[in-house]
């Protein structure tokens, strides 16, 4: 089933005159693990940007993306929230709060969730990512791998059913970048995650992907599996 439809999309930010996506075409299946590479400056951001909703009130899109079969300018707000997890380059930009536990509940009780559901679903989530050993560790003492892992799992807790990462290893070390790779792997594979990831490490990453697109100038160029790039390089 699809999850995320993109009807032929051309989007163009404000002032400019050159579209930065270009009649875009695209359907990502439930449960893909999907990495998009492309060139600095080819559009992958701002394709990813686009299911946040802050960008097409500022500049001037065509065409329509499909979230399970409705229009994403449609999706309910709550929904919207819910459903789509986003990680950026750098977890000191996402985790607001001061303890690790603290950052792990603070998603739920700010929806005002029951305190027993919240300490089971932290729990569990945090078993998964195998922080529990944190959990009363101050956040601004953590690695820049562990912030990570921490941003990741705060996420995973408000159950979203769609990831979409924005380099996130970029500031990690190799090995801190490695983990955060399996890890999305496992949450692809063991709780059914779909995961759209922006990683320029491509060793790592197209091991375990599903399905490479590669973008330049704002179209997708290549749409097809990790084993056809890996032959290339
Ligand atoms: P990528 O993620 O592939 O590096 P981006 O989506 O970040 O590419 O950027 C694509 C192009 O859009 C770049 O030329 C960038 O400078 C331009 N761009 C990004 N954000 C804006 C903006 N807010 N206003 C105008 N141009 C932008
Ligand atoms: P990153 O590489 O960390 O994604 P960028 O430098 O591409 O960061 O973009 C950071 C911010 O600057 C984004 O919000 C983007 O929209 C904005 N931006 C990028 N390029 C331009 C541009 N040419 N004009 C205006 N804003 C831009």
């Amino acid at each position: 089933m699809a999850i995320v439809k993109i009807n032929n999309v051309s989007f163009t930010y404000p002032n400019e005159t050159n579209p930065i996506l270009k009649n875009m075409n695209l359907t990502i299946h439930q449960g893909e693990f999907i990495v998009l590479i492309g060139q600095s400056g080819c559009g992958k951001s701002t394709l990813l940007r686009h299911f946040k909703r802050e960008l097409r009130p500022h500049g001037t899109m065509t065409g329509t993306i499909f979230y399970k079969d409705c229009d994403l300018e449609q999706l309910d707000a709550e929904v919207a929230a819910a459903d789509i997890g986003y990680v950026f380059q750098n977890p000191d930009n996402q985790i607001v709060t001061d303890k690790v536990w603290h950052e792990l509940a603070f998603g739920l009780e700010s929806l005002g969730i029951d305190a027993p559901t919240i300490r089971r679903r932290v729990a569990e989530m945090a078993n998964f990512f195998g922080i529990q050993k944190w959990f009363h560790h101050k956040t601004t003492e953590l690695s820049g791998g562990q912030k990570q892992l921490l941003n990741l799992a705060s996420i995973m807790v408000m159950q979203p059913k769609l990831l979409l990462l924005d380099e996130p290893t970029s500031q990690l070390d190799p090995i801190a970048a490695l983990e955060f790779i399996q890890t999305l792997h496992r949450l692809n594979k063991e709780l059914g995650i779909t995961i759209i990831l922006i990683e320029h490490r491509l060793e790592e990453v197209l091991t375990l992907a599903d399905r490479v697109l590669i973008m330049d100038e704002g179209s997708i160029l290549f749409d097809g599996l990790p084993k056809e790039i890996l032959k290339a390089l």
